[in-house]
């Protein structure tokens, strides 16, 4: 009998992939691996389902049980693989099991970064990366009227955004100047901390957080200068680090992510990896436009045509309805930001020295340029 693909992993790379190879071939056995439910959901939903009043059960898409009717596959759930024995094409599950695979491809994701923080309750503040993450979040809200959240990205601040829908006031704490500082100019995340906190965010740019104590029922934060405040929950969302561990100590290249090439080939011959986890030619992109100009290339390449992935320039919708925001982030740095004005909006553009457009950041009502901005982007791999 063949050998099945196996995919580990059942977020939103891993179970597209396996929507678009099916398209491809319906036959070869197919088995998914994934340590949590593997039911199928929408983890961008996951910062903005207090405001659509969605549970971690309404958020579910399509249970594990239905996704293996629609992708005849076998899907392990709440199974982990513990390693890849790439000699033997096969892997050794949790549950003593070991299953060889054809094709092996690694669909990870990427693990929650915490920060090394000091207090008798460093280990409380909590992420949300996931459903289950999300079910535990979601239940402790009740009666809660203060949440701090360590980390003024994308994720921070759409948790922040989204709080604001429950009634509960958001601080929100980044020891950079201005809230979403790998992707905004300075003066553009000026302009939607000011938008944000005129809808009832609190930002606390240009300090750190140092310690979380008990206090009561909450906790009480110490920021670097020593300035204390009290959270009844503290939300961390200080960014997401891919989950190479497997990769590594099964001897594949690792750098920041999983190294594989443009046909997302990892090091070794017959395993591929792709969505967060991954390193393609060079670049860890963690978001959903990415992933799927990867499924579709690497289902084209596991039916049997090697098929490098193109990136168009793709720009990240950020879900903070307080003040709409599109980014496509220059993924170079020998540019310069400029910033236009507009009626009730602002125009991020970043320019190279011979005038060419490498990136841009539309706020407010701006947000209407997105169109034709993007139009004179160049591809970000072609
Ligand atoms: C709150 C939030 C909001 C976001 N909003 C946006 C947005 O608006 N736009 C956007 O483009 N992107 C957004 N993103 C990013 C986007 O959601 C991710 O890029 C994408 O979901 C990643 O999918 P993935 O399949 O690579 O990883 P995941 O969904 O994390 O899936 C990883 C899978 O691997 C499994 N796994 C891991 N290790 C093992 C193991 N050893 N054994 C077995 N299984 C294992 C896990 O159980 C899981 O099933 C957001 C992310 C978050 C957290």
């Amino acid at each position: 009998m063949t050998a099945p693909v196996v995919i580990v992993g059942a977020g939103l790379a891993g179970y597209n992939l396996a929507r678009e190879w099916r398209k491809l071939d319906a036959e070869t056995p197919l088995v998914i691996v994934a340590r949590d439910a593997a039911d199928f959901y929408s983890k961008p939903m996951l910062s903005n389902a207090l405001a659509s009043k969605k549970t971690a059960e309404t958020l579910v898409m399509k249970p594990a049980a239905k996704m293996v009717d629609e992708l005849n596959a076998t899907v392990l759930a709440q199974t982990e693989v513990l390693a890849i024995d790439v000699a033997a094409r096969s892997l050794r599950l949790g549950s003593g099991e070991t299953v060889a695979y054809r094709d092996l491809v690694l669909a990870l994701g990427a693990d929650p970064i915490r920060l090394p923080l000091a207090g008798d309750a460093a280990d409380e503040p909590v992420s949300v990366n996931d459903l289950g993450d999300y079910a535990r979040f979601a239940a402790r809200l009740d009666g809660v009227a203060h949440v701090a959240i360590l980390g003024a990205g994308l994720i921070g601040c759409e948790f922040a955004n989204d709080l604001i829908a429950r009634g509960i006031v958001p601080t929100v704490i980044d020891p950079a100047e201005a809230p979403l500082s790998r992707l905004l100019p300075p003066q553009a995340g000026t302009w939607l901390a000011d938008r944000l906190g005129e809808a009832g965010v609190v930002f606390r740019c240009g300090v750190g957080a140092s310690r979380v104590d008990r206090d009561g029922a909450g906790y009480t934060l110490t920021l670097d200068g020593g300035e204390r405040l009290h959270a009844d929950l503290v939300l961390s969302a200080v960014g997401l680090r891919p989950r190479t561990g497997l990769a590594g100590a099964a001897g594949l290249a690792v750098a920041r992510g999983i190294v594989v090439d443009r046909v997302l080939r990892t090091s070794a011959a017959h395993v591929y990896a792709l969505g967060d986890c991954a390193e393609v030619a060079g670049l860890n992109l963690p978001f959903v436009m990415p992933i799927m100009q990867q499924t579709r290339a690497l289902a084209a390449t596991l039916a049997g045509t090697d098929t490098p992935v193109r990136y168009p320039a793709m720009p990240v919708l950020v879900k903070t309805p307080s003040c709409p925001t599109v980014v496509a982030p220059p993924l170079r740095n020998d540019g310069e930001w400029l910033l236009e004005s507009v009626e009730g909006g602002l125009i991020a553009r970043y320019r190279l020295a011979d005038e060419t457009l490498a990136g841009f950041a539309l706020l407010g009502a701006a947000t209407r340029e997105r169109q034709a901005l993007l139009s004179q982007l160049p591809a970000w791999l072609d």
